[in-house]
């Protein structure tokens, strides 16, 4: 997959959730999650770990033989990762079981990933506040399949949205410094 700025569709200045941000980064414009929540409504969001100057989402996950915290990119389709311990897989074992750090609520759910190649039967929910809307990441470990379930966005919104991913080269170069 090539490297390159996606712009962020125009028809979602109309229906940005809540829990959600435009931001301006050197002239170009990102998509950036504000507010997300575990079921039980504890905020996921970390203020002192930030990722590109913003805060992270911290998930608790257990990989095979270890488990810890992992801060999540808030911005959207982009896949930097911080990890307050090292994940040790199995080798069959390539998909992450995530829960709340506060109440240890799973946040797993059975969806298929629509990622080309990846297969992946298992994702995790952050919930957008609200109760309704919701952001679906695959937990395969290594793959960048995310998904925006909006209420009323119309589908092809929805799919646009999906296609957005910066990779580390980019983010280099973009928010380098940062
Ligand atoms: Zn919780
Ligand atoms: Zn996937």
């Amino acid at each position: 997959m090539r490297i390159q700025y996606k712009k962020i569709p125009e028809d979602l200045l109309r229906s940005l959730p809540d829990g959600m941000k435009f931001l301006m980064v050197k002239g170009q414009q990102f998509l950036v999650v504000l507010e997300v929540a575990c079921p039980e409504g504890h905020s996921l969001m970390d203020e002192d770990v930030r990722i590109h100057g913003e805060p992270s989402i911290r998930i608790k996950v257990d990989a095979g033989k270890s488990s810890g915290h992992l801060f999540v990119d808030p911005f959207w389709g982009g896949h930097s990762k911080l990890y307050d311990f090292v994940p040790v897989m199995g080798a069959r074992q390539k998909v992450l079981s995530v829960s709340c750090p506060v109440c240890g609520t799973s946040l797993m759910e059975k969806s298929a990933c629509r990622t080309d190649a990846c297969g992946a039967g298992d994702a995790f929910v952050l919930h957008l506040p609200g109760g309704k809307n919701k952001i679906h990441v695959c937990a395969r470990l290594g793959c960048p399949g995310h998904h925006l379930e909006v209420l009323d966005m119309p589908l092809k919104l929805s799919d646009e949205l999906d296609q957005i991913h910066y990779f580390q080269t980019y983010e280099d170069e973009i928010f380098g410094g940062i």
